[in-house]
């Protein structure tokens, strides 16, 4: 079971940068970092502004407008049922961070004036027959034994239709779990880089990283003409990591998975929970959509897909059979081999560091508040050594 959250794990503490390394960056006459985070979405915005916030002196480095980029193309599910089926250490880590997410939430909007639009009250998978009803309760068993009880059940047609009136009679039953819930990922970065630079960080847009160098005063960051000084680095480049873990003796192989979203018109509330493929949003706005393609870096919508996706929500929700469509659109997810995060450190490169994982709205939370003061400490602590790319190492004959 997750531990449980103390004022002292969140306590800030300032990072230490060392007098050699102010000499190295003194010589080269440019201003040296404590942390460069390379990669501007939510998981290098959380850890940015997560040490930014502990004192650190912190630059993002971005792309630009036309970059891939999951962030600004996301359901919002803060999800915890599910996930970390086969690996405990991933399902502790993602309830931690939903727990986190209120604390991250209430700071960043308490920072910035911007809230992120947290809704935690519980979420449900909509089970449409026997089967998947069947299926869910496999699940909630296995995940219950392997990590532990946090209240996840399953719920009859009686108890879903007098919790959400509005499903259809399609809806045999759901699997419930309270951690679950959504927020807005637009707002949720906004807020993070917003909270960054008033946290003295710098956000530097339209830098595409092309060469990483390592010496013995730290890290040497090149985006075309431009380079800057670091003591410490993070990937966290999405599906741009792949190239640029290679620079610092990492591996991470990432590769793109596709989903697809509709969104309707405002309607009058119909749902006061998130479930895994709808939710509606404070606006009464309702998105929709959980597919996952393999079709490399092609980011069209497909109407056949988009069809199923309605198809599917509408047997659940009748109540959309009256809604327009007014947007849809494609993103790319960044995927490992097996679906889990990777969290490594660099062995050949002391002080490199690369996050990559498929959850980056739900992690958002774990990622600021516990992730960015450990890579601080220039150390990830031995809970992170389940999410290295060591698992997918071919063994030699
Ligand atoms: C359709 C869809 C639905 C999803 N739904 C959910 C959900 O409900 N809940 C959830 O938790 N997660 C969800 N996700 C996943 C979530 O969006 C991702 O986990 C998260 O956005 C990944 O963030 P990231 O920062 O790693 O990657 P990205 O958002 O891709 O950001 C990477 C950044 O790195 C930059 N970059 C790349 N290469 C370089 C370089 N060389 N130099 C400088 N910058 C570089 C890019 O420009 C980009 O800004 C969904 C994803 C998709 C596609």
């Amino acid at each position: 079971m997750p531990a449980p959250i103390s004022s002292q794990s969140l306590a800030l503490t300032p990072p230490c940068t060392s007098a050699s390394f102010a000499r190295w960056c003194e010589g080269a006459a440019l201003k040296g970092y404590d942390l460069i985070v390379i990669g501007g979405g939510l998981v290098g915005g959380a850890i940015a502004w997560g040490a930014a916030r502990r004192g650190a002196s912190v630059a993002l480095l971005d792309e630009g407008d036309i970059a891939l980029r999951a962030s600004r193309g996301n359901f919002g599910l803060v999800w915890v049922q599910s996930k970390g089926l086969g690996l405990p250490p991933y399902a502790h880590w993602t309830r931690r961070s939903a727990e986190l997410w209120p604390q991250m939430a209430g700071t960043l909007r308490d920072a910035t004036g911007i809230d992120p639009a947290l809704q935690q009250p519980g979420g449900l998978k909509i089970c449409l027959s026997e089967a998947e009803l069947e299926e869910a309760g496999r699940i909630h068993q296995r995940m219950a034994q392997e990590s532990g009880d946090i209240g996840c059940r399953m719920i009859d047609r009686a108890e879903l239709k007098a919790m959400v009136p509005a499903v259809g009679p399609r809806a045999l039953g759901a699997s419930w779990c309270p951690l679950d819930g959504h927020a807005s990922p637009l707002l949720l970065l906004r807020a993070l880089h917003r909270a960054l630079l008033d946290a003295a960080g710098d956000y530097l847009p339209a830098r595409h990283v092309d060469a990483i160098s390592h010496g013995p005063g730290g890290f040497t960051v090149r985006a075309g003409a431009a380079s800057f000084l670091a003591a410490k680095i993070v990937l966290a480049a999405g599906l741009g990591n792949a190239d640029l873990a290679a620079m610092v003796g990492l591996f991470m192989p990432v590769r793109p998975l596709r989903g697809e979203i509709v969104v309707t018109e405002r309607m009058r509330p119909f749902l006061n929970y998130a479930t895994h493929a709808l939710r509606q949003t404070a606006e009464g706005s309702v998105m929709i959509g959980d597919s996952q393609e393999d079709v490399g870096f092609d980011t069209a919508v497909s109407l056949p897909v988009l069809r199923g996706i309605a198809g599917r929500n509408l047997a659940a929700f009748p109540c959309l059979a009256e809604a327009t469509v007014v947007r849809m659109w494609s993103a790319l997810r960044v995927m490992t081999p097996d679906g889990f995060p990777i969290y490594e450190q660099s062995a050949t490169c002391p002080g490199a560091f690369a996050v990559t994982c498929h959850s980056g709205v739900t992690l958002a939370g774990a990622h600021a508040l516990e992730l960015a003061p450990a890579i601080l400490s220039g150390q990830l602590p031995g809970k992170f050594d389940a999410f290295t790319s060591a698992r997918f190492a071919v063994p030699t004959p």
